[in-house]
């Protein structure tokens, strides 16, 4: 997969620390969707492999080629963080990286309101 370069305006400090990212940093493209388990799906390809003796690749192989999972609507939140080098090789632990998902929710959410 192929991310698509970054402009001058998409720029800003590390999502972890604040500090500075030049010259080098990472990027950490995040997709976050709620998904559901297609149970039909599932059973035939369990169903199958039951079939062919308990092997699961057989099975999949040999079942209907349909996704076990749906994508539910709702929060559909594409994030890019910026990590600078030092806390990818975790130099700064006072503070650890973690992602956030539910601040993530809330500011799609304030992005939604403000468009209305
Ligand atoms: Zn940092």
């Amino acid at each position: 997969m192929i991310v698509k370069p970054l402009k001058t305006n998409d720029l800003h400090p590390c999502d972890n620390c604040g500090g500075r990212i030049a010259p080098f940093f990472y990027r950490l493209t995040i997709s976050f969707r709620q998904l559901m388990i297609n149970p039909t799906a599932v059973n035939e390809v369990l169903g199958t492999a039951q079939i062919l003796g308990g092997n699961l690749f057989l099975g999949s192989v040999m079942s209907p080629d349909r996704d076990a999972t749906i994508e539910m609507p709702g929060y559909q939140i594409d994030k890019d963080l910026f990590l600078c080098s030092d806390c990818v090789m975790g130099v700064t632990r006072d503070q650890a990286f973690t992602i956030r998902p539910l601040d993530w929710m809330i500011e799609s959410e304030n992005e939604a309101d403000d468009e209305l």
